[in-house]
């Protein structure tokens, strides 16, 4: 999709008025200067949120749930940021402006989609038609319907539909009405013979429509009637422009506001499965249709809810190749349960065969925690063999390492170190090497292996020189520099900014960054104590995702200075409510946006200005080396090369510096 040209971001911004926003969704009653109502995000019966005009912002006190207009839209309906911009686009009457104007083949596409769609429509009502008022449709499909119990609110609820045996009723019913025989073809709908006769691809199948987050029809499954069959017992839609099997959850449109009001989703196989559940009171359930969860998927349930139960059939054959599949959902931050059904049971046979209620405490009972599940499969499968235990262990600690939550994570560190038989501490040891290592390579090329860097050009050819200063004497202004880069790191090191990379604004942790900078240029901290702060940050951050429990773990830091360093330079906790704390807030809220801006900038000069600072020290350093009497004309010459490309090294920064300043 084209992007969204600034202007129009800028119009909405200044349109968007946040009562009217949230007032779409929560009502507000006014105080003061501002306005109240019932917090969303959590379960309360207070008027607990506030919401600032002024600022153009909302906040719960409870829940400490803020932002803005658009972080409310986002939070409130799970949706993009380009979406919300969409959302409050309409809301204003703002035509919205992309980019660069749409090109001529961008807008045929866009038809071509929209045409996609119409047709896919057009279809889901013919077969819910035939289905409904034909005689065949009653004999043959609801017949099967009923059969396998389903009730006819499920029926309707589902859009489930039947398409004749004929050859090509549907086909010629398309074409009659003006629908394309080419989209008919593309979308699977109709296929051709090899001397050019269209017949209906789903002929005598009873259809499953499935249907995006939005409820609009992507594409159908078909399956056929009889058991016996030598056909594949489903058919589906082949890939097109608008059904993409990679993104395509079965049931996410209905089922998505169950998920939201339970936060929890469950994740079956088949299309039956999940309808049974839904007719056994389980509507928050959703299908990968057959294949292992992909990233895109991930994605789109992650907006839904981040607690996700997979079903597992009784057999345990496919478990084992599923489970790399559910480590994926770890790494995407999803909290993953298992439920595994008993021996020959799937999720549709099973509810069949049980009470609503049966089911529901079946699942309540039986659902366990995803990596203990795997340890003890992946235990059991090891054996006492050394080799197989050692893989078990690493494969173990990867799906660890994806847990963003420390306590989660020593939590697991503890169970496997129980079930595995291993020491905490080496078990410990390996998952900070994981993390780091993770943490690395996930952000693309900011992150380079030391190989990589011996090619890179160097900007700084000379810096390792060591200074002959000590850290008595220490340069105040170099030391400045460190401790502002320090400073940084504690406040904000766990917080991300965006780096181009190859054309692309990329998400990297500050912390990252300034890691690979440093260490791409080779610089190191001069002053001992910061630079043993550096080290501890560096470890913790390995360990924790979060800034305060690194600050905390630097606040308890066996190194006495370390600590004093951090305590002294940390910030007041809670800021006290005075005059000046509004004005904090003001700027901490107004726009995450902004803040963003404002902290790359910061990142930028803080490392410009230590940079420059060590160009700086080098120089200098060289000057007293050149005034030295017995000096060798090689020697000179050699110090005079330096001493330009620092001057040349110097220059570039201070330019930078000023660009960045203003
Ligand atoms: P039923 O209960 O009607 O046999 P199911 O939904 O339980 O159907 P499974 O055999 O468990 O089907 O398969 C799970 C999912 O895999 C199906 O819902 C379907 O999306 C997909 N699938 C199964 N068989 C095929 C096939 N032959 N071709 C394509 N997809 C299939
Ligand atoms: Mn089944």
């Amino acid at each position: 999709m084209a992007k969204i040209s600034q202007r129009t971001i800028d119009e909405i911004y200044a349109s968007m008025k946040i009562e009217e926003v949230v007032g779409d969704f929560v009502s507000l009653k006014r105080q003061g200067s501002g306005y109240v109502g019932i917090c969303p995000f959590h379960d309360d019966r207070n008027p607990s949120m506030h919401v600032t005009p002024r600022l153009g912002i909302y906040k719960c006190f409870v829940c400490d749930a803020k932002g803005n207009a658009i972080n409310f839209l986002m939070e409130h309906e799970k949706i993009t940021y380009p979406e919300a911009l969409e959302y409050l686009a309409k809301k204003y009457s703002i035509t919205i402006e992309y980019e660069r104007p749409e090109t001529d083949v961008e807008r045929e596409q866009r038809t071509e989609r929209e045409s996609l769609y119409l047709v896919n429509e057009f279809a889901e009502k013919f077969f819910i038609d035939q289905l409904h008022n034909t005689e065949e449709g009653q004999l043959m499909g609801m017949s099967y319907f009923k059969e396998r119990g389903f009730k006819d609110s499920t029926i309707e609820q589902f859009h489930l539909g039947y398409c004749p045996e004929a050859w090509d009723t549907f086909t010629k019913e398309a074409l009659r009405q003006g629908y394309q025989e080419d989209f008919l073809l593309k979308l699977g709908l109709t296929h051709k013979t090899a001397n050019g006769k269209l017949y209906d691809f789903y002929r005598g199948r009873v259809i499953f429509p499935i249907h995006n987050v939005s409820g609009k029809v992507i594409g159908f499954g078909g399956r056929v009637l009889k058991k016996d069959e030598k056909t594949a017992k489903y058919y589906n839609s082949p890939e097109n422009e608008i059904y993409h099997k990679r993104e395509t959850l079965y049931d996410i449109y209905l089922a998505k506001k169950a998920i939201r009001a339970a936060d929890n989703i469950y994740l079956v196989e088949g299309y039956t499965d999940v309808i049974s559940m839904f007719e056994s009171g389980i509507e928050n359930v959703v299908a990968s249709s057959g294949t292992s969860l992909t990233e895109e998927q991930i994605h789109i349930l992650s907006r839904q809810s981040k607690n996700i139960t997979v079903l597992y059939d009784g057999d345990r054959a496919g478990i084992k190749a599923s489970l790399r599949g559910i480590d994926l959902l770890l790494n995407k931050g999803m909290n993953v349960k298992v439920c595994l059904l008993p021996d020959g049971e799937d999720p549709d046979s099973f509810a069949k065969k049980h009470r609503d209620s049966e089911l529901k405490e079946y699942l309540e009972q039986n659902t366990t925690d995803f990596l203990l599940f795997k340890a003890q499969i992946l235990s059991e499968e090891a054996g006492h063999d050394p080799v197989k235990r050692a893989a078990m262990v690493s494969d173990m600690l990867k799906s660890i390492a994806g847990i963003q939550d420390n306590i989660v994570r020593a939590f697991y560190v503890k169970e496997c170190s129980r079930l595995f038989n291993l020491p905490e501490e080496t078990l410990n040891n390996e998952l900070r090497r994981v993390v780091w290592a993770n943490m690395r390579s996930a952000k693309g090329s900011s992150s380079s292996t030391p190989a990589e860097t011996s090619q890179a050009v160097d900007p700084f050819p000379h810096i390792t020189i060591t200074s002959p200063k000590q850290e008595t004497t220490h340069d105040n202004k170099l030391y400045e520099s460190e401790k502002n880069l320090l400073l940084l790191l504690l406040q904000h090191g766990c917080y991300e900014i965006y780096i181009e990379q190859d054309g692309e604004k990329q998400p990297v942790r500050i912390d990252q960054y300034i890691c690979d900078e440093l260490f791409n240029d080779q610089i190191t901290l001069k002053s001992p104590v910061l630079a043993r702060t550096f080290d501890s940050y560096v470890k913790s951050a390995e360990l924790l995702k979060d800034q305060n429990a690194i600050q905390r773990a630097l606040l308890m830091s066996e190194d006495e200075e370390v600590r004093n360093f951090v305590m002294e330079n940390l910030p007041t906790e809670i800021p006290k409510v005075s005059a000046n704390w509004k004005e904090r807030f003001e700027i901490l809220v107004s726009s995450t946006h902004d803040n963003v801006m404002l902290l790359q900038q910061e990142v930028q000069n803080v490392l410009l200005n230590l940079k420059l600072r060590i160009v700086e020290e080098t120089i200098s350093y060289i000057e007293s080396q050149l005034k030295q009497p017995d000096l060798e004309e090689a020697d000179t010459e050699l110090l005079l090369g330096y001493m330009c490309e620092l001057l040349q090294t110097r220059k570039t920064i201070s330019t930078l510096l000023n660009r960045t300043a203003s």
